[in-house]
C-alpha cells in the first residue's frame, strides 16, 4: 500500500487551478529556493514548529514528552528530533499552541476518502484537487495512484511541479493529470543554482519535453525584487517558451509571509535579499506577457 508523507491537505483553494479547490501539501522537494512559503515542504522527514514568542515557559510539553525529547536550551523548549517519534503528545498538550508537528503520513485511500468530502463544490464551481507541495513528485507512486483515483472518481486534477525530477515520472504523472502548474523561478543557471540550490537545465529540458505530450500547462513565475524582477527575465523567458504548447503565464508577486515560518523551523529567512516587486514593475511584467498573446491568472500583487 502506498503511503506518503502530507503537511496540509487545504480546502477551498483558489490559487492553485480553476474553481474552488483541495491542495494536496506533499513533504519532500529536490530545491531550496530562498522565497520559498512552504519551508516545512522541503524536508522529507516530519518535523517540529516550535513558536518562542507565543511559548510561556510552563514546561509542560517536556512533562508529558514520553521520550524526554524535549529540554530547557537557553530558555528555549528545544526538540531532540533523534528521540522525537511525533506522538504529538506535546502539541496538544501546549496550551497556548506554541508547538506543532508537519508531516504525516496518509494512504491514498485516506486522501481520496478527505478530498472527495468536497466533491459538490468541486462540481459546482469546475474545480478539482491540487497535488502540490514541496514537489509532489518526489513521491510519484503515492503521487501517481492518487491522480489515478480521482480520475476514476472523475475529479478534475492538476500537479503543480518545480520540474525537478526525472522526466518519467512527468510521464506517469501527466496520464492522470488535467492540468500541470510548472513553475519556472530563473531562466539563468549560474543564479537558479544560487538561489535555488540547483541547475535549471533539466528543468527546461522537462518543459520542453511536457508540453510535447501535454497539452495544458500553465507556466509559474514568481516574481522577486532582488532576483528576478527584472524585464530581461521576462524577455528570456518570452524566448525559452515562444513556439512551445504553453497558453498561459501567471506571475507570482513575491511576499514574505513565510517569515515566522522559518523562525519556527530554527532557521534562517534571507530577508534582506528579496523585497516584494512594485505595481508598475508587476504592471510592465504582464504587459509584456500580453503582447506576446499568454493568458495570465495567478495572484494580483
Ligand atoms: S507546553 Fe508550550 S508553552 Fe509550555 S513550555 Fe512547552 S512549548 Fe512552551
Ligand atoms: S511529539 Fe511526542 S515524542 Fe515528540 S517531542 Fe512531542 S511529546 Fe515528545
Amino acid at each position: 500500500m502506498n503511503k506518503a508523507m502530507i503537511f496540509n491537505i487545504q480546502k477551498f483553494s483558489l490559487h492553485d487551478g480553476p474553481g474552488i479547490r483541495t491542495t494536496v501539501f506533499f513533504k519532500g522537494c529536490p530545491l531550496t529556493c530562498l522565497w520559498c512559503h512552504n519551508p516545512e515542504s522541503q524536508n522529507i522527514r516530519q518535523e517540529m514548529l516550535y513558536d518562542r514568542e507565543k511559548c510561556v515557559m510552563c514546561g509542560m510539553c517536556a512533562k508529558v514528552c514520553p521520550h524526554t525529547a524535549i529540554i530547557n536550551v537557553d530558555n528555549s523548549m528545544v526538540t531532540e528530533l533523534e528521540k522525537c517519534n511525533f506522538c504529538g503528545a506535546c502539541v496538544i498538550y501546549c496550551i497556548p499552541g506554541a508547538r506543532e508537528t508537519a508531516g504525516a503520513e496518509y494512504t491514498v485511500q485516506e486522501v481520496v476518502g478527505e478530498v472527495l468530502k468536497d466533491r459538490v463544490f468541486y462540481e459546482e464551481s469546475d474545480g478539482g484537487v491540487t497535488l502540490s507541495g514541496g514537489e509532489p513528485l518526489v513521491q510519484i507512486d503515492f503521487a501517481e495512484e492518487l491522480l489515478q483515483s480521482l480520475k476514476e472518481e472523475g475529479i478534475h486534477t492538476a500537479v503543480d511541479t518545480c520540474g525537478a525530477v526525472p522526466f518519467e515520472d512527468l510521464e506517469r504523472a501527466a496520464t492522470y493529470t488535467d492540468l500541470f502548474l510548472y513553475d519556472l523561478k530563473l531562466t539563468d543557471d549560474a543564479i537558479h543554482k544560487e538561489f535555488t540550490g540547483a541547475s535549471n537545465q533539466d528543468i527546461i529540458e522537462n518543459l520542453k519535453k511536457l508540453t510535447q505530450i501535454h497539452d495544458n500547462i500553465h507556466l509559474r513565475m514568481p516574481i522577486i525584487e532582488g532576483v528576478n524582477a527584472e524585464s530581461s527575465h521576462i524577455e528570456r523567458t518570452i524566448e525559452l517558451i515562444e513556439g512551445l504548447n504553453i497558453k498561459q503565464v501567471d506571475l507570482l508577486p513575491y511576499h514574505a509571509i513565510a517569515r515566522h515560518k522559518y523562525n519556527k523551523l530554527g532557521r534562517e529567512y534571507a530577508e534582506s535579499r528579496m523585497q516584494v516587486p512594485s505595481q508598475e514593475a508587476m504592471r510592465q511584467f504582464r504587459d509584456m506577457l500580453a503582447k506576446k498573446g499568454y493568458r495570465q491568472g495567478g495572484r494580483n500583487s
